[in-house]
Formats: structure tokens, C-alpha cells, sequence
């Protein structure tokens, strides 16, 4: 079915809501892929990622919803929208394709928006082990202006040999972290992850904060960023587009009022 399904646009994006720290104030969104069926089921990533990583279907996936995000930023940008930078999924399957980064600076050349309003996050989840290939696409996107984050960082093998390696922007600490937090070992490890993204000029982002528990620890080491549903779940474009509306428009205390 999937052939069809990205033909007839069913594949679609959620926007997920990120937020900085310090200000609580709205600073970018991560899309997230949804299969919009037919019969109107939205079918959730891991029901069909893992399958098109396998048999390389992804890399459409991962391309189309390029596409679609810059298509989307220019729209909202058209309607005098403030867009935030948005990042887009790409799998590290996708590496193993040596047209990949001409394809996507085609895109995005080809749709006309800025690669300030547009970022890439490498996933974990597919094994790739080779950081020149890998450092090759980063230097490349570098230099059209188009930041990467690394995705789930701490649960894959080479997390360090990245880190030691790739010319990343920014860290996705994984949730897995985010929900020991209360843990005084795991606490002393989030701390410390923060202090060495820092000092290698690398931001952070936690994903998957839930409570004020978690979030105020965040915040009292430095966490750069924050998303999860504690802030906002990921949302159809129509419900992102309303919360951009709000966030920048709608009086200037639009920073109080983020739970939910
Ligand atoms: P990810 O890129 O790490 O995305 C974060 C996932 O965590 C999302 O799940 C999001 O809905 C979920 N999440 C965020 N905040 C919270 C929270 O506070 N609590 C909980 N329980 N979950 C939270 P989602 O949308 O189901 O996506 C799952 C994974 O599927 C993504 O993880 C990513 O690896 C993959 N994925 C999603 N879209 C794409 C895509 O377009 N391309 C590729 N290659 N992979 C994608
Ligand atoms: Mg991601
Ligand atoms: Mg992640």
C-alpha cells in the first residue's frame, strides 16, 4: 500500500511544539510523520518506520516530508505567520544514499524558503557506523545554512564516537533519560551530558518532559530546550498554525501559559 499512500498524500505531519528553557517562550517544532488512511485511521510512526527502514522505502518518506514542511513554512510565511524553525525526521538510512543532500538542497531551493526556518534530525534507529559518510552530509547541509540535530542521543552503541567525531548543532537527549529524572544517578548523568554538549558548543534539547518535576530539573542545569507533551503534544498544522498565531500575536504574555 505504500506506494499509493505517498502518491494520494496520506503521509502527513504533526508539529510538536519546542520550547526554550529560561523564557518558556515557543522556539521550534519537530515534525513528525503520521499515515492519514483513507478510512480516516491515523496510523502512528512505529507501526510502518521500522518496516520502511528495512526495505528502504523511508528514504521517499523522509524526502516527501521535507518537501511538505518547507512547503508548509513557505505557506505560513505567505500568510504573515512568524513560522519557527522546523526539523524533519531523517532516518540514517538515508545516508547510505550518496544524491541525498543535492536532493534535499533542491527541494529546498526549489520551494524558496529560508534554511534558517528548516533542520534535519538524524535518528538513532537505524546502525550507521560510518562517520566520514555521515560527516560528508553534515558539511554539505552546513553549507546551505541547514542545522542538525542528533536524535535519541544516548541510547545508541557510538553516542560518544559522534560526539567525538560529527559536527552536530544540536543534542536530542532521549526520553529514557528524561524518566529517571527523580533518580539521583541518572540525574548525575543528565547534568554531566549537559556540561559536556556545552562545552563542545552543542545545545540540548530534552524530549519527552511530562511534569513540572522533570522540567524544573531540566531548567536548574541548563537544558537549552524542551519537548513534550508537558508543553504540547505533536498536533495537526491547523492547531500549530493557531498556536504560532497565539504565541506571537496575541498579547505579550503569551510565555505564561504553556502547560497542557
Ligand atoms: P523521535 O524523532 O524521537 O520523536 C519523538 C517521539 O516522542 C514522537 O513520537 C513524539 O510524539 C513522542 N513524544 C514527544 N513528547 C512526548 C512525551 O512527553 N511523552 C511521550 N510518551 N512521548 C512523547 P512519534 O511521533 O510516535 O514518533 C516516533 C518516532 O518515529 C520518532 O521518534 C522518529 O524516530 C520516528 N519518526 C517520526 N516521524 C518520522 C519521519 O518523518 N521520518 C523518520 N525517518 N522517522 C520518523
Ligand atoms: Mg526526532
Ligand atoms: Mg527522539
Amino acid at each position: 500500500q505504500m506506494e499509493k499512500a505517498l502518491a494520494e498524500g496520506e503521509f502527513i505531519a504533526y508539529y510538536q511544539p519546542k520550547y526554550s528553557t529560561k523564557e518558556q517562550k515557543l522556539i521550534g517544532a519537530e515534525a513528525l510523520v503520521r499515515w492519514r488512511r483513507s478510512d480516516g485511521i491515523i496510523v502512528p510512526p512505529y507501526q510502518f518506520v521500522p518496516l520502511f527502514e528495512r526495505n528502504g522505502f523511508i528514504n521517499k518518506v523522509d524526502r516527501y516530508m521535507f518537501e511538505l514542511v518547507c512547503r508548509q513554512q513557505m505557506r505560513w510565511l505567505k500568510q504573515g505567520l512568524i513560522p519557527v524553525p522546523i526539523s524533519v525526521n531523517m532516518s540514517r538510512m538515508c545516508l547510505y544514499d550518496p544524491h541525498i543532500v543535492d536532493e534535499y538542497i533542491g527541494v529546498l531551493n526549489g520551494s524558496g524558503l529560508s534554511a534558517a526556518y528548516i533542520k534535519l534530525e538524524l535518528t538513532e534507529s537505524a546502525f550507521f557506523e560510518n562517520i566520514s559518510i555521515m560527516n560528508n552530509v553534515i558539511e554539505a547541509l552546513h553549507k546551505v545554512g541547514i542545522k542538525v540535530l542528533m536524535d535519541d542521543f544516548g541510547t545508541g552503541y557510538s553516542s560518544m564516537m559522534m560526539l567525538k567525531n560529527v559536527a552536530i548543532d544540536v543534542l536530542k537527549l532521549d526520553k529514557s533519560f528524561v524518566d529517571d529524572i527523580g533518580d539521583d544517578r541518572s540525574e548525575k548523568i543528565i547534568s554531566n551530558i549537559i556540561y559536556l554538549a556545552h562545552s563542545l558548543q552543542i545545545e540540548l534539547t530534552a524530549e519527552g518532559v511530562e511534569t513540572a518535576a522533570q522540567f524544573e530539573f531540566l531548567k536548574s542545569v541548563g537544558c537549552d530546550y524542551i519537548q513534550g507533551y508537558y508543553f504540547g503534544k505533536p498536533q495537526p498544522a491547523e492547531d500549530f498554525a493557531a498556536l504560532l498565531q497565539k504565541e506571537f500575536y496575541d498579547g505579550s504574555d503569551a510565555g505564561a501559559d504553556k502547560k497542557g
